[in-house]
């Protein structure tokens, strides 16, 4: 592919949009090129993600801007590669927010409406019906319903918020039943909004639709208001990050916990007790927007080593803060790449090649993710949420765990 000569094409004003819009590092980027090997699209290897032009490129109004169909087509593809995994930013000497500048790119294309139909698809069935999948409002509470857990008041302690993916998906519904499970056993009053829930929208302002998320996150706050929520307990690190760092520049001011902090607190204070042996060896995934974007390391960890019999692995430099993206953050679940163009295979990988029978999530962005892309790789191993670990070890009743001697 020639590459554009971009003297020639200087645009103050896309510039000068693009810092409204949020990519205001511009200027900081001194184009070492180190962010470029953070990116996991360096460790797939098939695709050319040139990240570290693309703060000059913005300087230069160069960026997602071209009037050429075939040029902006190629732009839009680049934009839409970052799953916003933040491992740029962690490892950029000079902080740039790298991911902040596709997303103001994102805002740009969305507004002239030029970005991926399965994207769009997507911002339009939140609108319409409050979920990404388009699924009917009235199915949300199901899964709740099935293990009779009551509807919010605002007597109760805290709202358990379990997102649309746990809500809709049946796989993920067992991780938010375990969890309401693991709830339910500490006696501390809880409830849900039923189909007063609504999607948290992160997906919808990582795409770019910011007008779209204004909008249905400010329907979600006054929801919560008119409930009387005062703290809410997630699954999603996606929820998680909109609710506590997101929402509160639209005037909200609840008390977010994710489930491996509450979790982990109900242990510490005795509410739970892992008793029954998990005698397996588990590796444990950092799902990027828990642990690189809000510090959430230690918990999950900790929840593991509380139950008996778990050998905790780790995978070898690329743990923590240095873990690769699952691919599916920023609208990477829905977009459809070429088999040998997925950064969920590298992910599956280092983790199967760690020699564990379990893996270990605390996202179910990342368990769909890596359970579809581990069983395409014919790895028969289980991907398990950190809550059903812990539901197996202190439940008499579980509900339905799939353990390693279970996989056919
Ligand atoms: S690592 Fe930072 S300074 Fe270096 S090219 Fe990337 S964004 Fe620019
Ligand atoms: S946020 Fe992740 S995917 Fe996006 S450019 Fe940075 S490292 Fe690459």
């Amino acid at each position: 592919m020639e590459r554009k000569n971009l003297i020639d094409e200087i645009n103050p004003e896309i510039r000068d949009v693009l810092i409204e819009m949020g990519a205001e590092d511009i200027f900081k980027c001194y184009q070492c090129g180190k962010c470029g090997s953070a990116c996991p699209w360096f460790q797939v290897g098939t695709y050319d993600f040139p990240v570290f032009r693309v703060a000059l490129e913005a300087a230069l109004g160069t960026l997602a801007a071209s009037e050429d169909k075939e040029e902006l087509a190629r732009e839009i593809d680049k934009v839409y590669r970052c799953v916003g995994c933040e491992a740029c930013v962690d490892q950029c000497p000079h902080g740039v927010d790298i991911p902040k500048i596709f997303r103001a790119a994102r805002r740009l294309l969305v507004d002239f409406g030029s970005y991926p139909e399965v994207l769009k698809a997507t911002v339009r069935r939140i609108r319409e019906t409050s979920n990404p999948f388009g699924e009917p409002k009235d199915k949300r509470p199901e899964w709740a319903k099935e293990i009779g857990i009551k509807h919010f008041d605002p007597s109760m302690e805290f709202l358990y918020f379990a997102g649309c993916i746990p809500a809709f998906d049946l796989r993920a519904r067992r991780v938010a039943q375990a969890t309401a499970r693991l709830l339910l056993a500490t006696e501390v009053p809880f409830g849900t909004l039923g189909t007063a829930e609504n999607c948290c929208c992160e997906i919808v302002r990582r795409i770019g639709a910011e007008g779209v998320f204004t909008e249905l996150a400010s329907a979600n706050i006054e929801a919560f208001l008119k409930a009387g929520v005062e703290r809410i307990f997630v699954t999603c690190p996606h929820c998680y990050d909109s609710f506590k760092n997101e929402y509160p520049d639209l005037g909200s001011k609840f008390e977010v916990l994710h489930s491996s902090q509450y979790l982990l607190d109900f242990i510490e204070e005795g509410k739970l007790k892992p008793k029954r042996p998990f005698e397996y060896r588990v590796v444990y995934h950092d799902p990027c927007v828990l642990g690189r974007q809000n510090g959430i390391y230690d918990e999950p960890r900790s929840i593991l080593r509380s139950i008996p019999g778990i050998e905790l692995v780790e995978v070898e430099d690329f743990s923590r803060s240095l873990s690769v993206c699952c691919g599916a953050g920023s609208g990477g679940l829905w977009m459809e790449w070429d088999r040998d163009e997925r950064i969920a295979s590298v992910r599956a990988k280092q983790l199967t090649e760690t020699g564990a029978d379990v893996i270990a999530v605390a996202c179910p962005y990342c368990l769909q993710m890596i359970e579809e892309t581990t069983k395409s790789l014919d790895s028969e191993i289980p991907v398990m949420d950190v809550a059903e670990i812990l539901a197996y070890s202190c439940l008499e009743d579980p509900g339905p765990i799939i353990l390693p001697e279970d996989q056919s």
